[in-house]
C-alpha cells in the first residue's frame, strides 16, 4: 500500500476545493502535454497539473505544497530547450492563465503584465500604444513572459536592447513558503540594498514562481534595412561587424551568422525560399539597421558601409532588403536553421558565448577540433554573432545512425565546451542550464560561484521544492529517452 497516497489525495482535493477542478488536471491525457518537452529528450511524471488564475491562487497553491512536501515545476510555454520545465513527481504549476495586461505607463515608458502572457501579445499591447517591446524570439507566439524571465531570455535584438534582465525594472514572486515578495516597481534608479530581482531572473523556476513583472518600453521603429553578405571567413565577418559597429551604433540593432552549410539546407528544405546571392560563400552575416526616425537615411548608411566593406574584401557579395516583405524573406532563412537541421538527421547542440572579440576565433578552433575528432561531421555554426552568442551546432555525418551520433553527445560537449572555457567564455548563453546542462555546470563554474549559488538556494527554498534536480544537482535526475 502506498501510505502517501491518502496525503496526495487530501492535497489535491484541496487544491480542486480552491481553484475548481477543471484546474486541477489529474487524467493522463491531460497531462500529457506538460511532461514532454520541445525536443523531445525527456519525458517526466506528476500528480498533477495546477492552473491558478492570479498570484493569490499561486501564493495558495505554495503554501499548499510547502505543507504537504510536495515539489513544484513551474511552466509557461514550455518552449525552454534544457529540460527545466520538465516534472520529476510533483506538480506543474501552469502560469498560463496569469494573462493580464496589468498597466501601462507611456510616460515611465513601462507595461506591466503577468507572468502567463505570451510574448507576442506583450510585443502586440506595446506596438498598440505606439511602443516598441524588442525582445523577440523564433518561439514568441507560444513562450509566455514568466519563462522568458525565468530563462533570461536573449534573440535578436539583444545587440542593441539587451536580455530579459536589461529589460526588467521590477518584479512580482511568489517565495517556497507561499510569501509574495511585490518588488513591481517601474523605476530605473534604486539603490535600496540587493537587486533582489536580478537573483530571480534567470533563476530557472529554482528560487521562486514569478507571477507579474514591469518591462521597458522603447520608441517604437520607423525604418528598418535589412541586408545578407557573403563572407570569406568568420574572421572577416566580424572585422565587417566591429566596422559596422562604429559606423552606425545604436542603429545597427542585429548581426546574425549562417554557415554556407546551413544556408544550403535551409534552401533544400524549404523550396519556397530564395537563394539570397548569386554564389556560394563561406558564411553570411545577417544585418540589421533600425531607427525610431523617420527621416534617418539607413539605406544610404549600409549601402556605403557594405561599398567599403567589399573594397576592403571583408565581404564578397552582398543584397538590401528594403521593404518589409524582403527584409522578412532575408529573416526567414535565418530562423528556419533550427527546423530544418532536424531533418538532417541527428543533432548535438551547444549554446555557447565568448567575448564577441573571440567568436570567429572559437568558431574556426572548435570546428577544427570538431571535424577531427569526427570525419563526415557537418558543423552548424549559428547564431547572435553580434552578442558571441553562437550555437555550435552539429548535425550528424550523412550515413551514420543517427543513434550512434547521439551516444557522442558527452564527448562533443568536452571537446566544444574546453574550447570555451579557455576563452572565458559561457557553456549556457541564453537557454540556460536546465537538466541538459547541470553535470557541464559542475565542470566548469567558478566552485565559490557554486557554493553561493547552493546557500541561495537553501535560503530561498529550504526544503528543495522549486524545480529540485534543475540547475543544481540538488535532486533526482530524469532519464533521457533518446
Ligand atoms: P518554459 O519552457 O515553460 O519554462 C522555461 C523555464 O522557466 C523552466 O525551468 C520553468 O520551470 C521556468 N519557468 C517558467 N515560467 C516560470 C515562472 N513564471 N516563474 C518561475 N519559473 C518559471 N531562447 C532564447 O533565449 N533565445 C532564442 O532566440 C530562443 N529561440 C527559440 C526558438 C525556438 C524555435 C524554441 C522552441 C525555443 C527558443 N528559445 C530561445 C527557448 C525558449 O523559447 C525560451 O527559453 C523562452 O524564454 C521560454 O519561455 P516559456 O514560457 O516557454 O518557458
Amino acid at each position: 500500500m502506498d501510505i502517501h497516497a491518502g496525503a496526495n489525495r487530501a492535497f489535491i482535493e484541496g487544491l480542486k476545493d480552491r481553484l475548481g477542478p477543471a484546474f486541477v488536471l489529474t487524467e493522463a491525457a491531460d497531462l500529457d502535454a506538460f511532461l514532454t518537452e520541445t525536443r523531445g529528450l525527456y519525458r517526466g511524471q506528476a500528480l498533477a497539473v495546477v492552473r491558478p488564475k492570479d498570484r493569490d491562487e499561486v501564493a495558495f497553491v505554495m503554501r499548499e505544497c510547502a505543507e504537504h512536501g510536495i515539489p513544484v515545476v513551474p511552466q509557461g510555454g514550455n518552449t525552454g530547450l534544457v529540460g527545466g520545465g520538465v516534472p520529476a513527481g510533483g506538480i506543474v504549476l501552469s502560469l498560463t492563465r496569469l494573462d493580464q495586461v496589468r498597466d501601462l505607463d507611456p510616460v515611465n515608458a513601462t507595461i506591466t503584465v503577468e507572468a502567463g502572457c505570451i510574448l507576442k501579445a506583450v510585443q502586440d499591447a506595446a506596438d498598440q500604444a505606439g511602443y516598441l517591446f524588442p525582445l523577440s524570439l523564433a518561439s514568441e507566439g507560444s513562450c509566455r513572459i514568466g519563462g522568458n524571465l525565468a530563462t533570461n531570455a536573449g534573440g535578436t535584438a539583444v545587440l542593441r536592447y539587451g536580455n530579459m534582465r536589461e529589460l526588467t525594472l521590477g518584479l512580482e514572486v511568489v517565495l517556497a513558503d507561499g510569501r509574495v515578495w511585490n518588488g513591481l516597481k517601474g523605476l530605473r534608479k534604486d539603490n535600496t540594498g540587493y537587486d533582489l530581482k536580478d537573483l530571480f531572473i534567470g533563476s530557472e523556476g529554482t528560487l521562486g514562481i514569478i507571477t507579474a513583472a514591469v518591462l521597458k518600453l522603447f520608441p517604437k521603429l520607423q525604418v528598418r534595412v535589412t541586408a545578407f553578405v557573403g563572407c570569406a571567413s568568420a574572421e572577416r565577418a566580424l572585422t565587417l561587424f566591429h566596422q559596422l559597429r562604429e559606423a552606425a551604433g545604436d542603429q545597427l540593432t542585429a548581426f546574425e551568422y549562417l554557415p554556407d552549410f546551413g544556408l544550403e539546407i535551409v534552401l533544400k528544405h524549404r523550396p519556397s525560399s530564395v537563394r539570397p546571392l548569386s554564389g556560394r560563400h563561406h558564411s553570411y552575416a545577417l544585418i540589421e539597421l533600425s531607427s525610431p526616425q523617420r527621416d534617418a537615411d539607413l539605406q544610404g548608411r549600409l549601402e556605403t558601409i557594405l561599398g567599403q566593406a567589399l573594397e576592403q574584401d571583408l565581404i564578397e557579395d552582398a543584397t538590401l532588403g528594403t521593404s518589409e516583405a524582403q527584409s522578412q524573406g532575408l529573416w526567414s532563412l535565418r530562423e528556419s536553421l533550427s527546423e530544418v537541421q532536424r531533418l538532417e538527421g541527428g543533432s548535438i547542440k551547444h549554446d555557447v558565448a565568448v567575448p564577441v572579440s573571440r567568436v570567429a576565433e572559437f568558431i574556426e578552433t572548435a570546428t577544427r577540433a570538431c571535424e577531427a575528432a569526427m570525419p563526415g561531421i557537418r558543423v552548424c555554426a549559428f547564431g547572435h554573432f553580434g552578442d558571441g552568442n553562437v550555437h555550435f551546432n552539429l548535425s550528424q555525418p550523412v550515413d551514420m545512425d543517427k543513434n550512434a551520433f547521439l551516444a557522442q553527445w558527452e564527448r562533443f560537449n568536452r571537446i566544444v565546451h574546453d574550447i570555451v572555457h579557455r576563452m572565458d567564455g559561457s557553456i549556457a548563453a541564453e537557454h540556460g542550464v536546465g537538466l541538459i546542462k547541470r553535470g557541464e555546470l559542475l565542470l566548469y563554474k567558478d566552485p565559490v560561484a557554486l557554493d553561493l549559488m547552493h546557500a541561495l538556494k537553501k535560503t530561498l527554498d529550504p526544503h528543495n521544492l522549486l524545480n529540485p534536480g534543475k540547475v543544481l544537482e540538488t535532486g533526482d535526475p530524469l532519464t533521457a529517452i533518446s
